[in-house]
């Protein structure tokens, strides 16, 4: 693993491309949340882009189902429900 290259949020679990105003609160998720690109995230990024949708498995708390997750907007659509 070199430089990150994506972000991801840690509420709507959203995918953004990297960049350091991001990972470093400057520049928030669309939904308000925490953007991160340290390499855990990075892997619970992966993942979830894999089809992974078990929360324990990606070391996230327990929360909205992710079997509607989508890259471009995470969780969002269904948390706002
Ligand atoms: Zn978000
Ligand atoms: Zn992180």
């Amino acid at each position: 693993m070199s430089k990150p290259e994506i972000v991801i949020c840690g509420d709507c679990l959203r995918i953004l491309p990297y960049t350091d105003e991001r990972h470093c609160d400057i520049e928030p998720c669309p939904c308000g949340g925490q953007l991160c690109g340290c390499e855990l995230c990075t892997y619970t990024a992966i993942w979830l882009r894999q089809g992974v949708r078990n929360r324990a498995f990606l070391g996230l708390q327990p929360g909205p189902n992710l079997g509607f997750w989508c890259e471009e907007t995470g969780i969002e659509d269904r948390a706002s429900d």
